[in-house]
């Protein structure tokens, strides 16, 4: 039966099921929580199932094992916020995709903007980590996103294709890969104000277009999922997770809250 079960896991038709038609929600717990926080909400968090989501939860490096022991006695998965791109050696301070794997991650966040902005990463950067996490077996979410005086100046969809191949370009992608892209437009992630979903919707397009464009042999619903980011809380999310072209949303600020993000995730 274990063996029908992992059979089952790595055929394509599961691969294809999951990305179609499980809307993923992945909670960013960036550094707002400490220790005892994580574990708290992770614990509030533990029974909480979602059939036709999948829901993960990506917390700070030092809570990651402890909330993995929690969460791995329900449905909720786990990712983390980044990692490195070698898996082992003198890199003081930094995690590989092998630890985060071996600490019960499926996912890893890479190129927010907010390491973008704080940490330089650059595209470059964000290119060697998906290549990484991609070989350690984990699933990439890339973020991508203008800041507003791109926006202003109508560099939108310049910066999106710039950003999408840059973490992308060379990358040999197959249907046993799940790559995940999120757009997180820059200027109004933590205001507590989203975008419109049309806006959301075109730039959505563009990213669509763009993996096309660097994947012309591939089936690209099969490998990506696209999903938004940016002030989602649970008023507003149904206007995004009910678009064809959203496949779920990455939340900041309304995931801190075991009550507040389950309302969320239930009107999703
Ligand atoms: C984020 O930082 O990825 C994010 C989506 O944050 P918020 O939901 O708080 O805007």
């Amino acid at each position: 039966m274990p063996e029908l079960l992992s059979r089952w896991r790595q055929s394509e038709l599961f691969h294809c099921f999951n990305l179609l038609y499980m809307s993923i929600i992945i909670a960013n717990w960036k550094m707002k929580l400490g220790l005892h926080e994580s574990h708290d909400l992770a614990d509030s968090l533990r029974n909480f199932k979602a059939d036709d989501k999948e829901i993960v939860i990506c917390p700070s490096f030092a809570s990651l094992s402890n909330v993995g022991k929690i969460l791995k006695q329900g449905k909720i998965k786990l990712g983390a916020q980044d990692c490195f791109w070698e898996s082992k050696g003198a890199y003081t301070g930094e995690v590989s995709p092998q630890e985060l794997k071996e600490a019960g991650c499926e996912f890893v966040i890479l190129g927010h903007s907010e390491r973008r902005k704080f940490f330089n990463e650059t595209d470059e950067v964000i290119h060697r980590k998906v290549k990484a996490a991609l070989s350690a077996g984990l699933v990439p979410v890339i973020c991508v996103g203008e800041t507003f005086e791109q926006r202003q100046q109508g560099a939108t969809d310049y910066i999106l294709i710039k950003q999408v191949a840059g973490a992308l370009e060379g990358i040999s992608a197959d249907f046993r890969q799940r790559i995940i892209i999120a757009y997180e437009p820059v200027w109004v992630i933590g205001t507590g104000q989203a975008i419109m979903p049309e806006q959301a919707e075109l730039a959505h397009e563009v990213i669509n277009q763009t993996l096309i464009d660097l994947f012309p042999s591939q089936s690209i619903r099969k490998i990506f999922s696209i999903i938004y980011g940016g002030s989602i809380d649970s008023e507003n999310i149904f206007s995004f997770t009910s678009l064809p072209i959203i496949d779920g949303v990455l939340v900041g600020a309304a995931s801190l809250n075991a009550k507040d993000f389950i309302e969320l995730i239930n009107n999703a």
